[in-house]
């Protein structure tokens, strides 16, 4: 049977929330358990695919094709044996859909349809189901106790936690500790009353993980568990730390797992080596040197935007031992073809994104990345924008456009795979899966690697697995004329023959790939396009100094 540990946040978001989860999920792994996570959003969306990278940060896919909340990407990060998939996210809007979807159906037999139970109900099953198989699974749910978004969350745990039990629940709840200057003091009345909300809706937490930027004495965290009931022992430290990686270890060294493990009953489990986890920090304070990133992209002001691909580069950065700093530019300013804020980069990345704004200042910073020799990472619109730019340029098609932004380009380089067919009149005999052409290619797919180019000699094998979520496909009629003008298509999708990756040999690094390697790296292990990246941007470095 699973065990279940609930995750709740009070006081103020942004607590990191789904890092400490994950940090005990990556805890109870290295006590050799099978542990999953599951992020329950309160909000209406029927899932992130649609929401504004502005508003909510990156969108993660996962193997299976879901396009979830960012927290999974971390959940992944932090868990080497459990892979997400679509059911470990679901929103409100997700739940509700269903139960409306029944309800017309009429399956609910005209009695009246409500929150409780069928709303809870449908919620304790999602959570249910995807903690099948495992011996942990840690639900987080988003928001903060006391929204009125998240109530029908919070009853369905309260629930749940009355349903398995003391020996197969547990709620572990983070609060915050201010510390208020003119008093010298930390203050844990926010968190006596974030705690008497949860108790209001019939919720005792088990585990505080307190954060703090002080540290926090003994009689302090006596003192709030006398007042929330919960043992001192639980009344866990977090305090800001200065990598998100050090936090297993932080809550090792204060027992977090040996409190679960004795709640659950998990005896003569072996202690935590978390060996991996210092390595990746001791990497992480120790490195040789700083090399400088450009990453252009639409979505700058927000780094979460592109959070999987910073932490990719952080990991490549633990592989090479130097510190990769990013620096993140604003591809229309560079439209004005001012690109003197890219002379002091190592390396430049254009991540993926969508439709045409920006979409001439990134081809800007991929000409000088391609001209200078300066190595060169394109991810998803980042790879099209390159072979695009490399037509233009290079391959005499000065017109060569995207149909995503130009419907009439006499050289649609990139198009809608419906579209390039039909205008051979091949549509017929291809063999389309049915949600190819106008939807996303989504999730996990294989891809062959050409024999001798740097793109299969970076993997080292010739068939990988790597994510996608887009639209448009490079049109496999201008292959010819780029290959001829230097441009070597290194990989093509395994069922459909897609083009999946490119590259210039004669450049030092310039690889550019249809799919988004950034989603399956991870601190302990990086990945292979990464880590062979910022090796080129260290070259770069040394050839500067
Ligand atoms: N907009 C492009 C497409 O849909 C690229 C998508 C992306 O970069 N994720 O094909």
């Amino acid at each position: 049977m699973t065990h279940f540990i609930f995750v709740t946040g009070g006081v103020v978001s942004s607590l990191g929330k789904g890092i400490s989860a994950a940090s005990v999920a990556a805890l109870l792994e290295a006590r050799g358990l099978q542990v999953t996570m599951v992020k329950m959003d309160p909000y209406i969306n029927v899932d992130p695919g649609t929401m504004s990278p502005f508003q909510h940060g990156e969108v993660f896919v996962t193997e299976d094709g879901a396009e979830t909340d960012l927290d999974l990407g971390y959940y992944e990060r932090f868990l080497r044996r459990a892979k997400m998939t679509k059911l470990n996210n679901f929103t409100s809007g997700r739940v509700y859909q269903d139960v409306l979807n029944k309800e017309r159906r009429g399956d609910y037999l005209g009695g009246t349809v409500q929150v409780i139970p069928h709303i809870t109900d449908n919620i304790k099953e999602r959570v249910l189901r995807a903690g099948e198989g495992y011996d942990v699974a840690i639900v987080e749910i988003g928001g903060t106790v006391g929204d009125i978004e998240s109530l029908p969350f919070m009853e369905s745990v309260r629930q749940l936690m009355v349903e398995l039990g003391h020996k197969h629940s547990m709620l572990m709840h983070l609060t915050l500790l201010p510390y208020v200057s003119s008093a010298a003091e930390l203050k844990t009345k926010p968190t006596q009353h974030s705690v008497k909300e949860l108790l209001s809706i019939g919720i005792q937490p088990d585990i505080l993980i307190c954060r703090t930027e002080h540290d926090v004495d003994a009689d302090t965290t006596r003192k709030i568990a006398l007042f929330t009931n919960v043992q001192a022992r639980a009344v866990i430290v977090c305090k800001d730390a200065k990598t998100i990686y050090q936090i297993p270890r932080n809550f090792s060294e204060q027992q977090v797992d040996d409190l679960i493990c004795e709640r659950f009953g998990f005896d003569n489990l072996p202690k935590a080596d978390l060996s991996d986890w210092d390595q990746v920090c001791e990497a992480l304070f120790n490195p040789e040197y700083t090399v400088r990133v450009a990453m252009v992209g639409k979505y700058v002001e927000l780094p979460d935007a592109y959070k999987s691909v910073n932490e990719a580069l952080l990991h490549a950065g633990i592989q090479n031992r130097v510190k990769v700093q990013i620096d993140y530019v604003d591809a229309e300013s560079l439209e004005s073809q001012d690109l003197s804020i890219l002379s002091t980069a190592n390396a430049i990345l254009v991540p993926g994104g969508f439709g045409e704004r920006g979409t001439e200042g990134k081809m800007a910073a991929i000409r000088y990345a391609r001209e200078q020799g300066i190595p060169f990472l394109g991810i998803c619109l980042g790879m099209q924008l390159a072979v695009i730019e490399y037509a233009r340029h290079v391959a005499n098609m000065p017109e060569a456009s995207s149909t995503e932004f130009n419907r009439s380009t006499k050289y649609p380089l990139i198009g809608l795979i419906t579209e390039w067919l039909d205008e051979r009149g091949e549509l017929q005999q291809r063999n389309l899966e049915s949600d190819l052409g106008g939807t996303m290619r989504l999730g996990a797919q294989k891809s062959e690697l050409v024999a001798g180019t740097k793109t299969r000699e970076i993997y080292g094998k010739a068939e990988i697995t790597e994510r996608h979520r887009h639209r448009y496909e490079m049109n496999d009629r201008f292959i010819a004329p780029l290959e001829e003008a230097g441009l070597k298509i290194s990989g093509y999708s395994s069922v459909q023959h897609l083009v999946e990756t490119v590259e210039i040999p004669a450049h030092p690094w310039f690889v550019a790939v249809q799919f988004h390697p950034e989603f399956t790296s991870s601190p302990r292990d990086g990945h292979p396009l990464f880590a062979s990246f910022i090796d080129a941007a260290k070259k770069q470095y040394q050839k500067g100094q």
